[in-house]
C-alpha cells in the first residue's frame, strides 16, 4: 500500500518508521531534514513536494493542532483523489474534524480522526492506544489495518470526532490527576515525609496512577525532567475538553478549574516546557523548590 505521511515529530518519526516496515511510506516534513533523515534511515520516500503525499491509498497527518491539519488539506485538497483514505491522528478538536471530513467527502475522500495514546515510548514500541472516530465500520476497518503496526489497542469511539473526543477527555483526566498528586506528595514533603516513601505508600495505595507510578517518580526522585509532551499540546488538549463541556452546557468545575491551572502553567512555563512541569508551578506557588533543578 502506499501511504503519505505528513508530521515526523516526537510521535510521527516513529510510528510512520514502523508503517515503512511493510508499506510505501512517502513522507513530507516541514522541517525538510527530519524526512530526509527518516528516508534515509527508516526505508520511507521522501516527498519531493507535499503533493506527492496525495498520490497514495492512505494519507495521515500527525501535527500539534487541527489548525495544521486544516492548513495541509488546503494545500492539498486540488491533489487527492476519490477512494483515499486520511487518517488524522493529531490530537484535533473534534468540532474541525467534522467540517475537515466534509470537505474531503466532496472530492470522495474517507476521514477519520484517529488520535493515540501511549506517548513517545509507544510510538517507539508500536504500542499505541488509538481510538478512531469513523463513520462506517468500513471506514474504521480501513483504518485499523494500517494503524496495526503502530499500536496495540484499537477502539472504534464512534463516528467522525469521537476519537478526538475521547483522546483530549481521557487527557483530561491525566492533567489533573497529575495535579492533583503532586500537589499531595508537595505537602508530605513539608510535613517531612520523605518522598521515596510517599511514593511507595501512594502506589501501595488507592492513589495509585500513572502519575504516580511512572511520570512523577523520575522527576521527582531522581530530578529529570525530559521533554515527552509539550504542555502546550496538553494544555491544547484540556482546552477542547472544556469547550465540549460549553457546548454540551455541562457543570464540570473540576475541568474548568484543571484548564485554568494547565493555562497558566504554560503561560509561566513557556512553550518549550514538559506538561509533568507543572509540578514547578505548584511548588512555586507554595514559595519553595522540589530540588536545585526545579
Ligand atoms: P511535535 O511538536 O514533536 O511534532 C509536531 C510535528 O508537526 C512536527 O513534524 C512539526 O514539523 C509539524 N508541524 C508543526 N507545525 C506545522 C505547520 N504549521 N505545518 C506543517 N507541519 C507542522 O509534536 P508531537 O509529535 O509530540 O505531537 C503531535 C500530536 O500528537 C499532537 O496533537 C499531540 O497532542 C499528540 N500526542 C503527543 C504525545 C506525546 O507524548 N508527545 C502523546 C499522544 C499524542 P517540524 O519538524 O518542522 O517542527
Amino acid at each position: 500500500m502506499r501511504i503519505g505521511f505528513i508530521g515526523l515529530g516526537a510521535m510521527g518519526f516513529p510510528m510512520a518508521r514502523h508503517l515503512a516496515k511493510e508499506h510505501e511510506v512517502i513522507v513530507w516534513n516541514r522541517t525538510r531534514e527530519k524526512a530526509e533523515r527518516h528516508a534515509r534511515e527508516h526505508g520511507s520516500h521522501l516527498a519531493d513536494d507535499i503533493a506527492d503525499t496525495a498520490n497514495t491509498d492512505v494519507l495521515i497527518t500527525m501535527l500539534p493542532t487541527s489548525r495544521e491539519v486544516d492548513e495541509i488539506v488546503d494545500r492539498l485538497l486540488p491533489y487527492v483523489k476519490p477512494g483515499m483514505l486520511w487518517i488524522d491522528a493529531t490530537s484535533g478538536d473534534p468540532s474541525v474534524s467534522k467540517a475537515t471530513a466534509q470537505r474531503l467527502a466532496g472530492k470522495g475522500v474517507a476521514f477519520v480522526d484517529a488520535p493515540v495514546t501511549g506517548a513517545t515510548v509507544g510510538a517507539e514500541n508500536a504500542t499505541l492506544t488509538i481510538m478512531i472516530g469513523a463513520k462506517s465500520e468500513a471506514d474504521f476497518e480501513r483504518a485499523r489495518d494500517v494503524l496495526r503496526l503502530c499500536g496495540k489497542t484499537i477502539i472504534h469511539a464512534g463516528d467522525i470526532g469521537a476519537g478526538h473526543a475521547i483522546k483530549v477527555l481521557t487527557n483530561s483526566i491525566m492533567g489533573a490527576t497529575v495535579w492533583m498528586t503532586a500537589e499531595c506528595l508537595l505537602i508530605a514533603k513539608q510535613y517531612g515525609i520523605d518522598l521515596k516513601t510517599a511514593l511507595a505508600v501512594t502506589n501501595a495505595g488507592s492513589g495509585r496512577s500513572n502519575a504516580s507510578e511512572n511520570l512523577l517518580p523520575m522527576r521527582l526522585l531522581e530530578h529529570k525532567w525530559p521533554l515527552v509532551f509539550k504542555l502546550a499540546h496538553h494544555d491544547k488538549d484540556i482546552r477542547i475538553a472544556s469547550s465540549l463541556a460549553h457546548a454540551q452546557h455541562a457543570s464540570t468545575p473540576m475541568l474548568a478549574l484543571t484548564q485554568q491551572l494547565f493555562t497558566a502553567s504554560l503561560h509561566q512555563l513557556g512553550e518549550g516546557a514538559d506538561y509533568v512541569e507543572v509540578a514547578k508551578v505548584i511548588a512555586a506557588m507554595n514559595g519553595t523548590k522540589w530540588d536545585e533543578s526545579g
